[in-house]
C-alpha cells in the first residue's frame, strides 16, 4: 500500500533526481520503494510540465525548472495584443486645461498623444501635466505639444510581444504605460491600446484566480 499521496511523490522525486540525476526510473522506483509502473504517472507530469527532463538511455535530469521559472514561462505565452487596454488619447493641440480634465474623465494615468489619422505623437504622463500645472502658465492656453514627451523619444510595444517582456520595458525605462503600436509602411506608429502597470496588475490578478 502507498501512503505517499501524489504531490509528496513527486516532490520525492524531484529530491531523488535533484540529488541523484541522470538517474534511471527504474532507480527511482526502487529508491521510492514503488513499482515502476506506479511512478509512471508522476514522472509523465513531472516531465511534460518541464520540470524533469527524460533522456533515452541517460535517465531522468532535473531540468533546472523551479515554480518561479514556470510561472514565468505561463506568462510570458500572453502577448500584448490579447491584454492590452483601450488608450486616452489627445491631439497635439489640446490645451494642457483640457488634457488635465481628460486625466480625470477617462480615469486614466497617460494619454496617448496622436494626429488625425490616430499615429502615435507624444506621450503626457500625470507629472508632465503636474509640472506645467504648478508652472504658472496659462493652461488653457499652452498646447500638450509642448510639454509632451515625443517621438522619437517614445518607448513603445508591438501586438505580438510577450507580456513579461512589456513588463520589463515599464521597469526599465521607469514609465508607468506604454503604448501599443503596429508600424506602416511608412514607418508611423498607429496606436492600438496600451500595457500599464494596472494592465499587468489585472493579468496577475486573473491569472492567480
Ligand atoms: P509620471 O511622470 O507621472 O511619474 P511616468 O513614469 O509614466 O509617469 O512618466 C515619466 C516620464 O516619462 C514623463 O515625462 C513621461 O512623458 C515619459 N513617458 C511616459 N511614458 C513613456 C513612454 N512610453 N515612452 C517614453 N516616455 C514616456
Amino acid at each position: 500500500m502507498e501512503k505517499i499521496n501524489l504531490s509528496q511523490r513527486q516532490k520525492k522525486i524531484l529530491e531523488i533526481v535533484k540529488e541523484f540525476g541522470p538517474i534511471s526510473g527504474e532507480e527511482i522506483a526502487s529508491r521510492l520503494n514503488v513499482s515502476r509502473s506506479a511512478l509512471r504517472p508522476c514522472l509523465t507530469v513531472l516531465t511534460m510540465s518541464g520540470l524533469l527532463e527524460a533522456r533515452p538511455r541517460v535517465g531522468y535530469t532535473y531540468a533546472g525548472k523551479n515554480a518561479q521559472s514556470l510561472f514565468a514561462d505561463y506568462l510570458r505565452r500572453f502577448t500584448v495584443g490579447e491584454v492590452k487596454a483601450v488608450p486616452a488619447v489627445v491631439r497635439e493641440e489640446t490645451s494642457v486645461y483640457d488634457a488635465i480634465v481628460a486625466l480625470f474623465v477617462e480615469d486614466v494615468g497617460t494619454l496617448f498623444v496622436v494626429d488625425e489619422e490616430g499615429f502615435l505623437q507624444g506621450v503626457l504622463s500625470r507629472k508632465d501635466l503636474l509640472k506645467a500645472a504648478i508652472g504658472g502658465s496659462d493652461l488653457l492656453r499652452i498646447p500638450v505639444a509642448v510639454i509632451m514627451t515625443r517621438m522619437p523619444h517614445l518607448v513603445t510595444v508591438e501586438p505580438d510581444l510577450d507580456v513579461v517582456s512589456a513588463a520589463k520595458k515599464i521597469v526599465d525605462y521607469q514609465i508607468d504605460a506604454l503604448p501599443v503600436v503596429r508600424e506602416t509602411e511608412e514607418g508611423k506608429l498607429k496606436v492600438i491600446g496600451k500595457i500599464t502597470k494596472t494592465t499587468l496588475a489585472r493579468l496577475l490578478a486573473e491569472v492567480s484566480g
